[in-house]
């Protein structure tokens, strides 16, 4: 089980809240409006040890437990939820490396993943294929000492910028299951590996979601994680609950980031000679936005608390990831009305969560999705 002293925490804490306050939240708009890449963010963000935040400190990383992760997570989601994303797909990356891979494949990767020398994400969609994963159609055929792979990824999260990618494959398309013929590779940019477009976004801007295209990529068989094949679907699910949690923890920034703003507002301004939040209709709102924030932090943490002791926690992450996203999707709809006009202006900060609040509801597993795991293994666990 992995610890943190908690005056080391506090400390971490303090300083994730510092840089929040001076460096992203002056600049936030700048960036989103534009929908421009954060370089200088970016490069903090390394510097801050956030690129090796879950890795284990034995391979450079910070090894943080999962609860202090969602932690930090929550806190830069309250102000921009879309910068998490540039290093929790890079995590999952990680993560897969680090559960799955060879002891020569940790040591190579997850020392330069962890220091953010090179970045990527998880490549796993395909145009045909999002939910249903095992629909996938990209190849690698065995050549000699290489794989050669064909096919198309889209909604890639750091798709442009990232460098380096956990790609989901097909290693024997005619496999039945169809699952037990997929494979997970390390694959960085190269020859035969190219950017086909930028994906334009209603929201969670700043970050690039690209669309990779290999043609007769061709990449060295100890690229393979865990060098063994048919492999890939279960080392994808295995990822699964961290990334659900992390997912959580962006939608209880958001719901809090929202909560917050329509609480300062709402104290601000007047109408018929006291402020709005004197007005019966608005305090309701604002008791509803404050107790869905509180649930979906305590869902959330009572996940990243299972994980950190290693109990299976798919329920649970569930659980936290559904309803904290649907906490994001509604308190920042409400902030917004309670904003009245100012807030659909861009110049007030509630538009932005407005528009990154319904991705929580898509990544890491639709929200339909979630409550079906979530009856099964109920369930399941009910007939115990
Ligand atoms: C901004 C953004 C970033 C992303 N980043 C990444 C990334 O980094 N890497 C990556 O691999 N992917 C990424 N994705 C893709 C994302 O994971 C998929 O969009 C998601 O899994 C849903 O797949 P889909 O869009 O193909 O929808 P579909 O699978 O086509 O689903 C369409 C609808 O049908 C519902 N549905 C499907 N099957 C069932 C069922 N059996 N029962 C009930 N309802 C069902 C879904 O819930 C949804 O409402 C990203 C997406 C976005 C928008």
């Amino acid at each position: 089980m992995r610890k943190i002293d908690p005056a080391d925490e506090a400390q971490l804490f303090a300083t994730i809240d510092r840089w929040v306050e001076r460096e992203v939240a002056p600049r936030v708009k700048e960036f989103d409006h534009a929908d421009r890449w954060p370089a200088e963010i970016v490069e903090q963000m390394k510097e801050l040890g956030l690129f090796g935040a879950t890795v284990s400190q034995d391979y450079g990383g910070l090894g943080l437990p999962a609860t202090t992760y969602a932690q930090i997570v929550m806190k830069i989601s309250a102000v921009w939820m879309a910068i998490t994303g540039i290093f929790n797909s890079h995590l999952m990356l990680a993560l897969a490396v680090e559960k799955f891979g060879t002891e020569p494949q940790r040591r190579h990767w997850l020392p330069r993943f962890a220091s953010g020398e090179i970045r990527g994400g998880l490549a796993l969609t395909e145009p045909n294929a999002g939910t249903d994963l095992q629909a996938i159609r990209m190849t690698a055929r065995r050549d000699k000492g290489d794989y050669v792979i064909n096919g198309t990824k889209t909604w890639i999260s750091n798709g442009i910028e990232g460098s380096c990618f956990a790609l989901l494959v097909k290693t024997n398309p005619e496999a039945s299951p169809r699952y037990s013929g997929m494979s997970l590779f390390i694959a960085p940019k190269g020859p035969g590996f190219t950017v086909g477009r930028k994906l334009e976004k209603l929201g969670y801007h700043s970050i690039d979601s690209g669309e990779l295209v290999f043609q007769d990529y061709r990449i060295p068989a100890d690229h393979l994680i865990g060098e063994v094949e048919g492999r890939g679907f279960t080392q994808v699910a295995g990822g699964l609950e961290l990334g659900r949690i992390n997912v959580a923890a962006r939608g209880v920034g958001i719901a809090e980031g929202a909560l917050r703003l329509a609480t300062d507002y709402a104290q601000l301004r007047h109408t018929f000679g006291k402020p709005i939040i004197e007005h019966q209709a608005i305090a309701l709102k604002i008791g509803e936005m404050a107790t869905r924030a509180r649930a979906a932090r305590l869902l959330t943490l009572d996940a990243a608390q299972a994980f950190d002791r290693g109990d299976r926690c798919d329920m649970e992450a569930g659980m936290a990831k559904y309803f904290a996203s649907e906490a994001a999707l509604e308190n920042s709809t409400e902030s917004m009305r309670i904003h009245g006009a100012y807030g659909y202006s861009k110049e007030y900060d509630i538009e932005r969560l407005y528009r990154d609040a319904p991705l929580t509801c898509i990544g890491e597993g639709t929200n339909e999705m979630q409550r079906l795991i979530i009856a099964r293994q109920w369930a399941r666990r009910s007939q115990a």
